[in-house]
């Protein structure tokens, strides 16, 4: 039984800085390696109807309800956040689905008029009964989470028989509107070789981007191992033997995944090798924890707790000051591939996608 992990037992969090005479706030957010970040990922709920096995455990303890960020203060910390150039939001979980009237959240944020993006990353299953209400609500672009074809790998993978839902969730969402709908592929070796070229032929076929990405040390039980990364190298040459692919945008981007496009012009797929090809040196995210923490990297292993100071009634420049320092005090990267990786406290669930 994986042990509720008290949030004071969790990353050291940074000590709030006097906000007295320090001038204008900046209109971007710039850390010390000149990278501008504009991309907040917020965990709007650390709840899931599944149990991805590279996410968490069997049995989870989730974070008591009044610890979570309300729809509201949400909205105050996008608005925050806006001020200081981030315009584009992504909402991940846990499941988002999962949190009652997200319809409600979706419309407020877009209502803001401040963002260029909003999109949301789910698993898909209850998307047959809410694509049209999240379409309604203003949402356009959807991230689902399909790591297999295979029904019963999906039972193995996510420890629920609800394959055909998430099917039924991708069609409904292709229904109303959502296009490109991007299908995430955590492709794990013993897991996901022998469906590459199944997913390719999806990517092909159907309306949906297929993006790779490489299985990271988040998981809640400890089966991470570099042995169980299945290469981004790998995954392209096995798809392009088959179906030749090239590159659809010629320079890096800041997104984090390396888009390549079918030769004969039938579909894209995305390659996301955060292990073995690191992008962080063109990293423009940060995220938001569901319980309230900044965190300016998926591994960081120090947070800003932006939920006290802002339930004890800081000002919103105090709330953003927060942010620039901590965006300031950003690391280079992840330290995966080096000796002394620390895996985060938290796992997936716990940070979002
Ligand atoms: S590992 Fe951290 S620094 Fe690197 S790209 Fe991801 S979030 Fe950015």
């Amino acid at each position: 039984m994986a042990v509720f992990i008290p949030l004071e037992a969790m990353a050291p969090v940074r000590p709030a800085r006097a906000t007295v005479e320090r001038g204008p706030l900046p209109e971007r957010l710039v850390d010390g390696f000149g990278r501008v970040h504009n991309n907040l990922r917020i965990s709007i709920t650390d709840r899931c109807n599944f149990r991805c096995i590279y996410c968490m455990p069997e049995e989870m303890e989730f974070f008591p309800r009044e610890f979570i960020l309300t729809y509201e203060e949400i909205v105050r910390l996008t608005r925050i956040a806006a001020r200081l150039g981030v315009d584009k939001v992504r909402l991940t979980g846990g499941e988002p689905l999962v949190r009652r009237d997200l319809p409600i959240l979706v419309r407020s944020l877009g209502d803001l008029g401040v963002l260029r993006d909003l999109s949301l990353t789910t698993n898909g299953v209850r998307l047959p009964e809410m694509a049209q209400e999240l379409w309604d609500a203003g949402l356009r672009r959807l991230n689902v989470s399909l790591d297999t074809l295979d029904p019963q790998k999906f039972a193995e993978l996510t420890r629920r028989n609800l394959f055909h839902r998430v099917i039924a969730g991708l069609e409904a969402a292709a229904r109303v509107g959502f296009h490109p709908i991007k299908i995430n592929v955590v492709a794990i070796r013993g897991y996901a070789e022998d469906e590459l070229l199944d997913f390719a032929r999806l990517a092909r076929e159907q309306a949906y981007q297929v993006r790779f990405i490489e299985f990271m040390p988040l998981d809640g039980d400890g089966m991470w191992d570099h042995a169980r990364v299945l290469t981004a190298r790998e995954i392209l040459e096995t798809i392009g033997a088959v179906y030749p692919l090239e590159r659809a945008h010629p320079g890096p981007t800041p997104e984090p995944a390396t888009l390549y496009r079918f030769r004969d012009g039938r579909g894209e797929i995305g390659l996301i090798p955060t292990v073995t090809e690191p992008f962080c040196t063109r990293c423009n995210r940060i995220r938001i924890t569901a319980d309230g923490k900044l965190r300016y990297c998926l591994f960081a292993i120090e947070e800003t707790d932006l939920k006290t100071p802002l339930r004890a009634g800081a000002s919103d420049e105090e709330i953003a000051w927060l942010i620039v320092d901590t965006v300031r005090g950003k690391w280079a990267g992840h330290a995966i591939n080096q000796a002394g990786f620390i895996k985060p406290q938290r796992n997936m669930s716990q940070i979002g996608g």
